[in-house]
């Protein structure tokens, strides 16, 4: 197998593209991809500041790594989501990457604003299941942080297979109200919210991880010990087993449904946003979920002090 630019050894076959590329060359292919990817959405420029929001993983540093390579001015934000076994290892990957390159990195603490309680004791205190209680938290944390860092937008590494399975999702169920929201870029559309965007979203995973280790950048393996048996990990496997039979079938059927968006704008319902009373970052509601969390989360702890 030759690489198809210069001819030497190639190491990694790409069939969705149809063609073999050595690393050098791979490399180059893989960032010329996703620098499209940048400026045919619009996403941001060599002029903006930008916050990417690491969690140690593959997706998240790659990114990072792409764009602090590329000359963009991106500094890192991890979130100390508490979770045993877990956040102290993903935390150290990311304040090691941070100093290996010399690159600027946030840390934020939810036990910072939940009385010291970390994201499993949350979610056993409200008796919610720990993925949507943690979803929750991480989009606000991310969302103040940018605004009060002034960053123009926030970066998430969400790749191809991300997309896919959650677009595979929205179907299966028809949520179209989700589909109409779904896309790689969320514009900013209230004072207190940052624009959100993806510039993996046309990049497999297995191209990704290709990515890190040819670029020799030290993740995480280890999965989050509560995403065991999501149902985006099943939807991840069916998907594979259909780009194993048609090569370029999950990038067909991503790029399709962005191209054809606006099938699903009529079902799009225009939020009221306002400023939540408790903290004024956006709402539907009087008080946001974040802080009405808060508050359950604060009359527990109190209740239960109040038996000591
Ligand atoms: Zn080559
Ligand atoms: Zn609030």
């Amino acid at each position: 197998m030759k690489c198809k630019i210069c001819g030497n050894k190639a190491v990694i076959k790409l069939r969705a593209h149809n063609i073999a590329l050595c690393e050098k060359d791979y490399i180059a292919f893989f960032e010329k991809r996703v620098l499209k990817t940048i400026r045919k959405y619009r996403m941001f420029d060599k002029d903006h500041k930008i916050l990417v929001a690491v969690s140690g993983g593959k997706d998240s540093l790659s990114i990072w790594e792409l764009l602090l390579s590329r000359g963009f001015n991106a500094v890192g934000l991890y979130i100390d989501l508490g979770i045993e076994n877990y956040s102290e290892d993903s935390k150290s990957k990311c304040i090691n990457f941070a100093k290996d390159k010399n690159a600027e990195l946030e840390i934020a603490n939810v036990k910072e604003y939940f009385n010291g309680l970390s994201i499993p004791e949350i979610a056993r205190y409200v008796r919610r299941k720990t993925c949507s209680v943690c979803g929750l938290i991480k989009r606000y944390i991310m969302n103040r942080r940018a605004l009060e860092g002034g960053y123009d937008v926030l970066v998430t590494g969400h790749n191809l297979d991300d997309e896919v399975s959650t677009l595979f999702g929205n179907m299966i169920h028809w949520q179209v109200e989700y589909l109409a929201r779904q896309f790689p870029v969320l514009e900013k559309n209230h004072d207190k919210m940052v624009k959100k965007v993806k510039p993996f979203v046309t990049s497999t995973e297995r191209e990704v991880a290709a990515y890190a280790l040819m670029k020799g950048i030290d993740y995480m393996e280890k999965e989050c010990p509560f995403s065991i048996g999501a149902t985006s990990l099943f939807y991840k496997r069916l998907l594979n087993e259909l780009e194993e039979k048609q090569p370029g079938s999950k990038l067909r059927f991503l790029n399709g449904f962005y191209e054809n968006s606006g099938i699903f704008q009529t079902f799009r319902k225009e939020l009221k946003l306002r400023a939540c009373e408790r903290c004024g970052y956006p709402t539907t509601e009087t008080v946001c979920s974040f802080c009405r969390l808060r508050e359950r989360i604060g009359n527990i702890v109190e209740k239960s002090e109040d038996r000591l």
